[in-house]
């Protein structure tokens, strides 16, 4: 009666915590005082990774086995404990709260995705991208090379809070672009790059060599849409895949619109 009523408590999104509370061990070997197992197995029901379990405060069999399926999905040895504070209340947190924020559309976005998206390696850039885009500026930056040129991808995706430190230092005219669509899980779903040479990037060489104009004839072959074809502000570096007039409903699609 008490596990039910707990378990239901813990269905709204704002009472599932990032790493939940447990005092003592739990699992093989654990202390397994009830009211930790009753956090455990709740959160392991929540986490949709193993198949339901009986909120019983008991520690028995199935409760470990639980314990060491759901490990699996990141331990090589699961040993079927839960620890207060480790890795495996942890990811319990953040996969039942990850699952129920799905269903309530804005996730916290997978940390895979952190950091300074210009410092990402070509590959991670790439995986950023609309995989139809993607293929495109694939044979784009091969067409490049091809013409001896060393293009680098500067941004693929970004992301909005990044965007507005851009529009903020006026570095870029939007508050929303291309380069900022993602998934509904905040996954980066770019349209956008912006491709450089390395040799130039965006100083004079660029245009003395015919960088810019290279990049420009290989986006148009593409059927890609560049910067540099903009009357008001040419964005030389910066090639899309959808005509401005989409931005907005790729904002809705986004979740940010
Ligand atoms: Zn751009």
């Amino acid at each position: 009666m008490q596990a039910t009523a707990f378990r239901d408590n813990l269905l709204h999104l704002d009472t599932i915590q990032m790493t939940p509370f447990i005092r003592k061990p739990v699992g093989f070997g654990g202390v397994n005082e009830p009211p930790d197992v009753i956090t455990v197995q709740s959160y392991l029901c929540l986490s949709g990774a193993v198949a339901p379990i009986a909120v019983d405060g008991i520690a028995g069999p199935k409760t470990i086995e639980a314990i060491r399926t759901f490990q699996a999905r990141f331990m090589l040895a699961p040993d079927g404990r839960v620890d207060p504070g480790g890795r495996t209340i942890h990811e319990l947190g953040q996969t039942a709260r990850g699952r129920e924020k799905t269903s309530a559309q804005s996730t916290p976005r997978d940390p895979y995705w952190d950091g300074d998206s210009s410092k990402w390696s070509e590959a991670k850039k790439l995986e950023s991208l609309n995989s139809e885009f993607r293929d495109k500026i694939g044979a784009m930056l091969e067409e490049l090379r091809l013409q001896q040129f060393r293009p680098k991808i500067f941004y693929a995706w970004r992301s909005v809070e990044v965007q507005e430190e851009l529009f903020r230092k006026k570095r870029s005219k939007v508050r929303f672009s291309f380069h900022n669509a993602q998934k509904s899980d905040g996954s980066p779903h770019a349209y956008a790059v912006d491709v450089i040479d390395r040799r130039w990037a965006w100083g004079a060489g660029a245009r003395a060599h015919g960088y810019w104009d290279a990049l420009g004839d290989a986006a148009h072959y593409l059927g890609l849409y560049w910067g540099g074809d903009w009357v008001s502000f040419k964005d030389l570096a910066h090639v899309q895949f959808l005509q401005n007039s989409e931005l907005r409903r790729i904002k809705r699609d986004s979740g940010l619109a």
